[in-house]
């Protein structure tokens, strides 16, 4: 195949943007700030379920609590009216004696029952603790994930940006390309990665590997518009003014 030097220097003006577009999509995929970004969502995912499990068990406590004080109410209601009975005297004295025996263990009962409801208040006090603790957390981190959000954002429109830029200017290059060179060029490229590289100091700037006396031989009497091939990575090799013929 032949191609004016001119054109065939353009495919490295090609390669480079075709390495360029390829850093950017790499970079699109690894992006630190979305990796960030997809951390400071795992954690408040994390921190949403916490805060879910955090006010279930609140108000399972709180309802222990209501039935502790309705059980502590209900005694307090029937002692106070045993006591008014004692106090008006009426009855047997046997119906009195019941009544005093009665206060007696209601007094007994009431006590156990205060001490549960104050471990049920304990437990509620630490839930509620818990759970203020975990929607504290909430509000930073969700300020967290709007920076971070931006951040992706910014970093994405660049290369975005960079990459609308670098397809235009890879369309100008290849439309100045013949359509038998570019086919070639673009044949190469989809198995090798890279479909043209210069030759520099003797080197492959594809392969890096430095060519044989035989090839060097081979190059140097090639006429400046026959299109050379790597004999290593089959790349189209560009000679360029260093490239130590
Ligand atoms: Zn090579």
């Amino acid at each position: 195949m032949k191609a004016d030097p001119s054109l065939q220097h353009r495919l490295l003006d090609l390669q480079e943007a075709d390495t360029r577009e390829a850093q950017i999509a790499h970079r699109l995929a690894t992006l630190p700030e979305r990796a960030a970004l997809d951390a400071i969502t795992a954690d408040l995912t994390a921190l949403d379920a916490a805060i879910a499990r955090a006010r279930a068990d609140a108000e399972g406590i709180g309802q222990e609590l209501s039935a502790a004080e309705g059980e502590v109410e209900a005694v307090r209601t029937r002692a106070a009216r045993n006591r008014a009975r004692l106090d008006a005297g009426q009855g047997s004295a046997k119906d009195l004696q019941a009544l005093t025996q009665d206060l007696e263990s209601l007094a007994q009962r009431q006590h156990d029952l205060e001490e549960v409801e104050l471990e049920v208040m304990e437990r509620a006090e630490q839930a509620e603790a818990g759970l203020a603790e975990f929607e504290g957390a909430r509000g930073p981190l969700v300020a967290r994930q709007d920076g971070a959000l931006a951040a992706t954002g910014t970093a994405t429109a660049q290369l975005e940006d960079e990459r609308s830029q670098v397809a235009a200017r890879r369309a100008g290059i290849a439309a100045e390309i013949p359509a038998a060179l570019l086919a070639l060029y673009e044949k190469i490229r989809a198995t090798s990665g890279s479909g043209a590289a210069a030759l520099r100091q003797r080197r492959c700037e594809g392969c890096h590997l430095e060519l044989g006396a035989s090839d060097l031989d081979r190059v140097a009497r090639a006429a400046e518009d026959d299109v050379l091939r790597c004999e290593e990575c089959r790349r189209i090799l560009v000679r360029v003014n260093e490239s130590g013929l």
